[in-house]
């Protein structure tokens, strides 16, 4: 690219940030608040700095050098409206990433429900190299941007008509090893003078970067942890997630214990079904014992297949015994039946590229 990179984009800064930017240019504090609205506001939301009407012109300028608005380009949505939906997005440097919003489902959450749930991506790539996921396959390219990640819930709100109320960090990149700017896009996401969404209803998935759940501990926000741990013993973990070499299970399931002390909550371990790897009785079991100390959740998933990878889903046969074996020592425990396996919007399918099939320009509503 030609242009550098602008180093502080509208949407990466707090409340407090622009007033101290507005502060460096001779502005009154208040103009933060306006600005915010236009930026946040549902019925606002605007996507240039010309378009704030009540700022004064020479202001607009200055600060669109410095705080440029640059929201990603939609470069195609798959999908349907009443369906899982998935936007490809391209980024200032040409990047593309993926975001994926889920609508309410009755299957999964039971009773009418009004869940609209955003799938969010924290990297380009992932240097995580999980044996089974789509998202690490070509390697780590970048981290997000805090605002790339702050405009992935405006860009699906946009296309979807739609209120998010649920997000996952689930999307393509390891969340936890992007920290600083993770934190801050929560930090946007849940502000009353940005998007406004509770804590409690954002979930946080992480491959077991242990200093990083401690960090999270000690942090105020009541944010939700889920643990990708596909594998209670450290010999079947190792075959399939290399993160555990650093981090081993032992480890992981005490930074989990300190986090759930913290934040006095209980955590999620999302377990895949990978057919002859991890799916025995006796990991079952181990399992189950893991879960019980901390009176965690577990969310088995039927492995979704990725093209290139040798994995299946086990039977539905072992999928309900491993499911019972769960049960029978009393933890709570579901399988995910889950959407967006047909567009390769499911967990762990989403990766950096635009497949033959979406290759039609995005339908904007
Ligand atoms: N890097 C973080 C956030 C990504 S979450 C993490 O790993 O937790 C993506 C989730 O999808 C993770 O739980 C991941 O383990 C899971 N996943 C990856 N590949 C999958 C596949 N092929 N089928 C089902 N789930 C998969
Ligand atoms: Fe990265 Fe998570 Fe995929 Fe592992 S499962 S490669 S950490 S995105």
């Amino acid at each position: 690219m030609s242009n550098p990179i602008p180093e502080m984009p509208l949407h990466s800064l707090t409340m407090e940030e622009l007033e101290e930017s507005l502060r460096s240019l001779g502005q009154p504090s208040y103009r933060a608040k306006q600005i915010m609205e236009w930026a946040y506001q549902r019925e606002k939301r605007v996507e240039s700095w010309e378009a704030m009407k009540n700022l004064p012109v020479t202001l607009r300028s200055s600060l669109a050098d410095l705080h440029p608005i640059r929201l990603p380009e939609v470069v195609t949505v798959s999908g349907s409206k009443d369906t899982t939906q998935k936007l490809l997005l391209r980024l200032h440097d040409g990047e593309l990433i993926e975001t994926v919003l889920i609508p309410a489902s009755p299957a999964l959450y039971g009773e009418e429900s009004d869940r609209r749930t955003l799938c969010v991506s924290s990297q380009v790539g992932c240097a995580y190299g999980c044996k089974f996921c789509a998202s690490g396959l070509d390697g780590w390219k970048r981290h997000l941007s805090s605002d790339e990640i702050v405009s992935q819930v405006l860009l699906a709100e946009k296309i979807s008509g739609e209120r998010i109320n649920n997000l996952v960090f689930m999307g393509m990149g390891e969340p936890m090893a992007n920290y600083k700017n993770w934190l801050q896009a929560v930090s946007i996401l849940n502000a009353p003078w940005g998007v406004g969404l509770g804590a409690r209803k954002m979930t946080v998935s992480t491959s077991g970067l242990v200093p990083r759940i401690r960090d999270l501990a000690d942090q105020p926000l009541q944010i939700r942890l889920a643990i990708s741990l596909h594998g209670a013993s450290d010999e079947v973990r190792s075959q399939i997630m290399p993160v555990n070499q650093k981090y081993p299970v032992g480890e992981l399931m005490e930074a989990c214990d300190y986090y759930g002390e913290r934040k006095k909550q209980m955590i999620t371990f999302e377990y895949i079904l990978i057919e002859g790897v991890n799916d025995a009785p006796s990991e079952a079991r181990l399992l189950a014992e893991r879960a019980r100390g901390l009176r965690a959740k577990i969310n088995l998933i039927p492995y979704n297949t990725v093209e290139g990878l040798p994995w299946k889903r086990p039977s539905e046969a072992v999928q309900e015994e491993f499911l019972s074996i769960l049960r029978d020592r009393g933890i709570a425990a579901t399988i995910r039946r889950e959407k967006g396996h047909d567009i390769d919007a499911a967990c762990g399918q989403l990766r950096r590229r635009v497949s033959a099939e979406l290759e039609s320009p995005a339908s904007l509503r």
